[in-house]
């Protein structure tokens, strides 16, 4: 950005300037992550359910979130807000229903991750619902055992390219040798795009190489989001 002209061009200049420092200095985002052929055991620390007898208020819940993602940039993804009066990307997939915009409902979740190897770590859980994925069987854990947080999950993934990953889910009983309250979760609102409608066209054709700063450009999922969970 070049010269700014007016106090108002000033001011939305410092705006989007702090905005970004605040981005910055936020925790960086781990997110949870299998290599083709491994496992790990994972133990939610939030709950999808206030009623659940294990549901903490201090982590809150873990997000259903419905989304949107650019067909082929997935980097570029957004919260529907068909509810909220309109959505662009719901505009474009009625318009080109096999393009690839179409909803896809995301979760959310903080987990413990005791890959055998490190000592255990929080991470960012993000899996798409939808057929065959393990998102399902955690829905059915919740719905069935009241509680997710109780007990530890092993994930394994079969498969290292896009034809070939899978994954599944299977629960051990359920165990109170962990404190979900011990641990320092990330913020699931800092991870969600939440775009006003007149800049959703804009956000999803987005390209970040074409940026000064190729330092800001979201790295999160980059090398998962192409598989089938
Ligand atoms: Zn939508």
């Amino acid at each position: 950005m070049g010269v700014l002209k007016g106090l108002k061009a000033i001011k939305a200049h410092q705006a989007e300037q702090e905005a970004r420092r605040e981005k910055s200095d936020r925790p960086k985002t781990t997110w949870f992550k299998l290599q083709g052929g491994t496992s790990a055991k994972v133990r939610f620390l939030q709950e999808l359910d206030e009623e659940s007898p294990h549901y903490s208020e201090k982590n809150g819940l873990a997000l259903m979130v419905v989304e949107h993602r650019h067909p082929t940039r997935f980097m570029q993804k957004a919260v529907c807000t068909a509810d909220e009066g309109g959505c662009w990307a719901c505009e474009m997939n009625a318009a080109n229903p096999r393009e690839g915009w179409h909803q896809r409902t995301q979760l959310y979740a903080n987990v413990l991750v005791d890959d055998g190897t490190n000592e255990p770590y929080v991470a960012l859980f993000s899996r798409a619902d939808g057929k065959n994925s393990i998102v399902g069987t955690i829905v059915e854990y919740a719905e069935e055992n009241d509680s997710i947080s109780n007990r530890w999950f092993k994930i394994t993934r079969k498969g290292t390219g896009k034809e070939d990953t899978s994954y599944s889910i299977m629960g051990f009983d359920p165990k109170d040798d962990v404190n979900v309250e011990d641990y320092e979760l990330f913020d699931l609102q800092n991870v969600l795009r939440e775009v006003p409608y007149d800049k959703q066209e804009e956000h999803y054709n987005f390209v970040w190489e074409n940026r000064d700063n190729k330092d800001s450009a979201p790295k999160e999922e980059t090398t998962s989001i192409n598989e089938k969970w």
